[in-house]
């Protein structure tokens, strides 16, 4: 049975439930038959102080041993890019953190993908590179590639699952590191186990 691998919503299937702000870390960490994820998302990077997130990540890793680190990453958006500055600040406090009490990091791209593989690559020359999930996962073959060589795993959603290159674009990754999500879109997850199931048959 396959499970959740990135949700912001109880699934019955089970997974892992990432925190979008600080104030969400209560929620993921109280949700029945879920694992948390602490951190704070880049959309909402600007609202937070890089030091009380430092000691709260810490203080809620060491209390949850087996929650993992996220969402956080970096949104190169025209929306969001004004904050890109912050977004990097959290990025690290996130991926340092994850580091130190050896957790995954659930990342999240748009328009940096290249940023972020030049981040870990950094962390991985320096030993200091945890082991990280890219959600939403939609990069190019090379991209992916590198991101294989640090030892990343990616999750997909109905969004990229139903893509019109989706069986092109994911075929040429391993199956031990490509998995479902449903994201924020809890009602899409029988469909998304449905298209994730036709992508490994390869009957799309
Ligand atoms: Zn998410």
């Amino acid at each position: 049975m396959l499970k959740d691998y990135h949700t912001h919503h109880p699934n019955p299937a089970g997974g892992t439930i990432c925190a979008v702000t600080m104030d969400d870390w209560e929620r993921v960490a109280t949700t029945p038959g879920m694992r948390p994820a602490f951190g704070v998302h880049p959309w909402h990077a600007h609202e937070v102080d890089a030091a009380e997130l430092a000691f709260a990540l810490d203080e809620w890793l060491s209390r949850h041993p087996s929650a993992e680190v996220g969402e956080t990453g970096l949104d190169a958006a025209d929306a969001h890019a004004a904050t890109l500055e912050q977004q990097r600040l959290l990025l690290h406090i996130h991926l340092g953190a994850a580091f130190r009490h050896d957790r995954l990091v659930h990342l999240h791209g748009v328009r940096a993908w290249p940023e972020l593989l030049s981040i870990l690559k950094e962390r991985a020359r320096c030993n200091t590179l945890p082991r990280v999930l890219l959600h939403a996962w939609n990069g190019s073959h090379e991209l992916a590639r590198e991101f294989l060589a640090l030892g990343a795993i990616f999750s997909v959603g109905a969004r990229e699952l139903s893509h019109s290159r989706a069986q092109e674009r994911y075929a040429r990754i391993p199956e031990n590191r490509l998995f479902p999500e449903s994201d924020d879109a809890p009602k899409e997850w029988p469909r998304t186990l449905a298209l994730f199931r036709l992508l490994r048959s390869g009957l799309k």
